[in-house]
């Protein structure tokens, strides 16, 4: 591995190499302004940051470009109804994010006079984010000279500095090497450089070295070992959990609830369930005693720390209303604007195809 006066001494080589190779190569992201012109809008910035957190930029640019129409700003976010903007966010997941992201728009209106901190250390103090964010927000709209390191920068530091420590050991040299070579001037674009280099020439598995801006400052690449970095601890297998969910039909209506604000998908609409969590089964036991019938197939989810089988059983037994959960009928014909998350949208379309053939 290079040392920190290595780095020092050739981190101006790399910040220029970079960013002349993101002068002519940037991708073009409805929330980027072009290399080398001013920032653009702050909230553009923060909305695609949060949106990007551990979910691909393919998948966020359609519901980016929904937001940013419906909800240009800080003040109309914040104005917006909860269910809108949850309904909005339905199958981006990781849904504790769009609650944070209401809760940071109202405190940005409220606090801070509509307008975001200027700098990384202001903006963690935000609901939702973090230290990442925070650097990304700060560099990117702002300027500010921060360590910005998400998944493909973490990748290309690693290699460039031929860092063996696995990950997540590594992160902690990772971020000193990456703050060592992150210039004074145009943060912004080399943060945004380093990532664009990860998510195409530095790849994973093929890294296209002979073509690399970088190659002649990449310790990997001279070693012979740039498809071997980063390395990372073993993984441990993600419990399996198993769940029902409950599908009530009637005149071509089916009953959905809202789901408590905490845990799993929290505050989004789904089916009624049987309780099924991140640390256990499902209890099999229906919301009301009824002729139900298992709908055949099941629904295979992987959340973040577990995966979930979930089966469905439905009943169209005439209903007692009130032994159903709190909840709202909801038109077969247009169940595309109920704002299902992944999970449940997948169920509801496991069920509609089970009743047609019936
Ligand atoms: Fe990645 Fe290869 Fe470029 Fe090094 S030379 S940064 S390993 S693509």
């Amino acid at each position: 591995m290079a040392s920190v006066q290595q780095r020092a001494q050739y981190s101006g080589d790399i910040a220029s190499a970079l960013l002349a190779y993101y002068g002519r190569n940037a991708r073009d992201l409805p929330w980027r302004s072009p290399p080398g012109t001013p920032p653009p809008d702050p909230y553009q910035v923060w909305l695609s940051e949060v949106m990007l957190q551990q979910t691909t930029v393919a998948a966020v640019i359609g519901y980016f470009e929904n937001f940013t129409r419906r909800w240009p700003d800080f003040a109309s976010l914040a104005a917006a109804e909860d269910a809108d903007v949850m309904a909005a966010w339905a199958g981006l997941g990781y849904y504790s994010r769009v609650r944070n992201l209401l809760k940071c728009a109202r405190a940005v209106v409220s606090d801070h006079g509509g307008a975001l901190p200027r700098t990384a250390a202001g903006l963690a103090k935000l609901p939702g984010i973090g230290p990442y964010t925070a650097a990304a927000i700060a560099a990117i709209a702002f300027n500010e000279r921060a360590a910005v390191v998400d998944a493909n920068v973490e990748r290309v530091v690693a290699r460039l500095f031929a860092i063996e420590t696995p990950l997540p050991a590594a992160k902690v040299e990772i971020r000193a090497a990456t703050d060592a070579i992150t210039p004074a001037r145009r943060p912004g674009d080399f943060a945004q450089a380093m990532m664009d280099l990860g998510a195409s020439l530095c790849s994973v598995r093929n890294p296209q070295c002979l073509i690399c801006p970088l190659q002649a400052d990449c310790a990997a690449q001279k070693a012979g070992m740039a498809e071997t970095l980063p390395r990372k601890a073993a993984k441990k297998a993600k419990p399996d959990r198993a769940g029902t969910a409950w599908w009530i039909e009637r005149d071509d209506h089916v009953w959905l609830v809202r789901r408590p604000d905490r845990g799993m998908l929290g505050g989004m609409r789904g089916l009624p369930d049987d309780r099924w969590n991140a640390r256990a089964d499902g209890d099999s036991q229906p919301p009301f005693a009824a002729d139900w019938k298992a709908v055949a197939g099941e629904v295979v989810h992987v959340f973040t720390h577990f995966r979930l089988t979930l089966r469905l059983a439905a009943t169209a037994a005439p209903i007692d209303e009130n032994s159903l959960p709190p909840g709202e009928w909801w038109p077969l014909k247009s169940l595309d604007s109920a704002g299902l998350p992944t999970l449940f949208s997948k169920a509801a379309k496991l069920a509609v195809r089970a009743s047609r053939k019936v």
